[in-house]
């Protein structure tokens, strides 16, 4: 037998959340976001799911070539733009918008289109202002100037204007930077886009024209807290199964596992699961982190292994060599998971190591 802990992946799941974030952001236009191997889920297991995206979003050129591999002919959106000059092959080779954050890469744009562009090809652009998050996008005071600049160029196409938000999931957390995107575009005729999945969810005054879906996508919370998209109807995409494949009697006052973090106060029947830190399970999971074992819940006691993890069965006596143990999906939510080990259902997700086995239903 394989190794048993296995990512089940359902692409329906993405459909089905697919089609109520489109029904919430109506009339924009959404695109799928599937940086990161969308979310760890692996882009190909996804992508029968995303049919009714108006536009897939990715960071690597790499993805961006897949998706059009697949067969995608709408647009696709490369979330960082391209990081070096010869990119731009692969830009106009496989007809892909770019994001543009620094005006290092118009200069690239526009070496690129002296040498080589004489068939008068033109150039989608999202251009990125930078409205208070502070990472990515043009100074708000040049940004006007470097939109008319472009504007001005022989190679550039469409221009959608664009921004992204520190705190959309919280309640007035996007008040500032929408005040300043408002104040910079509002009379530009192009269209707009704001929105990740907080923003779709909880702020409609920022869909504009283009949203931009990611964790939502997949079914878990932008905020961390499953209970802010409980009334949703947004399903899990993902499932981390594995078994137990050792059980233990230990008596009381017994030290379990590396570092002796946790002992039993009783004596103690308890499962060892296939799943470790290898295998992107949070090393950092304490004592009492939830897992289901045959559908019901336990947790976590001791700490997390390379491949194994140490389980409660005191009071799952139903629970054997080879019973199912359910790490995050379908009935134990991953951001509840998540908040356990003081992070979010975003980098768990994108975690799950290669070694995992997924199968897709
Ligand atoms: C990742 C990303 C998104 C999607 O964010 P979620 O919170 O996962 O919905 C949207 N826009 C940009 C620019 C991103 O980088």
């Amino acid at each position: 037998m394989t190794r048993p802990i296995t990512a089940k992946i359902f692409p329906c799941a993405v459909e089905h959340n697919l089609n109520i974030l489109k029904a919430k952001a109506n009339p924009a236009k959404i695109f799928a976001v599937l940086k990161a191997n969308a979310y760890g889920h692996d882009i190909k297991n996804i992508y029968p799911g995303l049919n009714n995206a108006d536009g897939i979003a990715v960071l690597d050129l790499e993805e961006a070539i897949l998706v059009r591999q697949l067969g995608w002919k709408k647009i696709i959106l490369l979330l960082e733009g391209f990081f070096s000059f010869n990119d731009l092959h692969i830009v106009n080779e496989y007809n892909l918008t770019a994001c543009i954050h620094s005006e290092y890469q118009i200069a690239w744009l526009d070496e690129w289109n002296n040498k080589f562009n004489s068939y008068g090809k033109k150039f989608d652009v999202f251009l990125k202002c930078n409205t208070g998050m502070n990472r990515l996008g043009l100074d708000i005071n040049s940004y006007a100037t470097v939109y008319s600049n472009l504007k001005n160029k022989n190679w550039i196409g469409k221009i959608t204007h664009m921004t992204h938000y520190a705190k959309a999931d919280e309640k007035h957390g996007i008040d500032f930077q929408l005040q300043k995107f408002n104040e910079l575009v509002h009379n530009l005729p192009e269209e707009k886009s704001t929105s990740n999945s907080a923003a779709i969810l909880w702020h409609k005054e920022t869909h504009f024209d283009w949203v931009r879906a990611g964790i939502s996508l997949y079914g878990a919370s932008p905020s961390g807290i499953y209970k802010d998209i409980q009334d949703s109807g947004l399903k899990p995409a993902m499932c981390l199964h594995s078994k137990i494949i050792a059980v233990q009697n230990v008596k009381c006052n017994t030290a379990i596992g590396y570092g002796e973090r946790f002992t039993t106060s009783k004596d103690m029947r308890i499962g060892i699961a296939a799943c470790g830190y290898a295998d992107g399970y949070p090393r950092n999971a304490p004592d009492g982190t939830p897992v289901m074992v045959e559908n019901v819940r336990s947790r976590i006691i001791g700490r997390v292994s390379m491949d194994m993890i140490t389980l409660d069965l005191d009071n799952i006596p139903q629970a054997n060599i080879g019973s199912d143990v359910e790490l995050w999906g379908e009935n134990l939510q991953i951001d509840e998971v998540a908040q356990n080990c003081g992070t979010i259902g975003y980098e768990l997700m994108c975690a799950v190591a290669p070694r995992v086995k997924k199968e897709i239903f």
